[in-house]
């Protein structure tokens, strides 16, 4: 009656092992996601394992040494539950089984450790529902991350020093007059700046980026110095979502930058 409602303890070794087949897997994600029994006792199963694989030795056991081992691992440990005491018995004999026909496999090392790798995310969440969680959100994890590395590397190309900026004109001049150049989404708040042939600015001063909106005063976007070639850029300043922006405008601050625009504009667009 309860190996129909519950997991059979011989597939909860199992799926502590990690050698289930995926679809198996799902279906006892999901119950152990939702019983508590099920949950704990996998629990005690997973210590047991990682407690198991961190004094099994290398070398061969003598006969009967492994079921002593099990006996103690298995008794010393605090089996709270009713459930688990009652199939104390069977887990030993089912686990020491286990074992010997992984000690025969080619990488029972590996798998061992991926138990205690396991049993130690288990301890630390205590809760085994958040196995099933953090599968789902690994792909999404995987994403962020990649989105992260992605964002960075944007950041790290458009603020290099040895990055090569280059403005294309219908008739390019000999002489570099300082520019600017801004990507902005007023919808979502991000602006991208660039520039190029920009001055040093005075000791102690810093150029400031101005978000010029249809009403209102000047918006600070950002402080920038150049590089030795002129270059500059601000990559997403913090701005107010939903800022309809009439124009851009460049002027030289203190380096702490300023709340308002205290000197002329020296560059601008619309
Ligand atoms: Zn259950």
């Amino acid at each position: 009656m309860r190996d129909s409602l519950h997991i059979p303890e011989e597939d909860l070794i199992q799926y502590a092992l990690g050698t289930l087949k995926d679809t198996q897997l799902s279906t006892l994600t999901a119950h152990i996601s939702l019983c508590n029994a099920c949950r704990d006792e996998l629990a005690l199963i997973m210590v047991d394992l990682a407690a198991y694989a961190t004094v099994q030795p290398q070398s061969e056991v003598p006969a009967g040494a492994r079921d002593r081992l099990m006996s103690r691992l298995t008794s010393g440990s605090t089996a709270t539950s009713k459930f688990v005491k009652m199939r104390n018995k069977s887990r030993i004999y089912i686990m020491s089984k286990s074992f010997q026909h992984w000690l025969d496999t080619p990488m029972p090392l590996r798998i061992l450790s991926g138990a205690l790798a396991a049993a130690l995310v288990f301890m630390v969440y205590d809760d085994l529902a958040h196995i099933h969680q953090i599968r789902q959100l690994q792909p999404e994890l995987n994403r962020i991350e990649s989105e992260t590395a992605q964002l960075q590397e944007l950041r790290n190309f458009l603020q290099g020093n040895h990055a090569q900026q280059v403005s294309m004109h219908e008739k390019p001049s000999l002489i570099k007059a300082p520019e600017g150049h801004v990507l902005y989404s007023a919808t979502s708040g991000k602006l991208v700046f660039t520039a190029s042939n920009m001055p040093a600015p005075p000791q102690g001063k810093a150029y400031e980026l101005w978000v010029l909106p249809v009403k209102g005063s000047p918006v600070p976007a950002g402080m920038f110095t150049p590089d030795l070639q002129g270059s500059a850029a601000v990559i997403f300043p913090q701005i107010p979502v939903n800022l309809e922006a009439s124009g851009f405008g460049v002027t030289v601050e203190d380096a702490a930058g300023s709340p308002v625009p205290t000197s002329a504009i020296v560059l601008s667009g619309q």
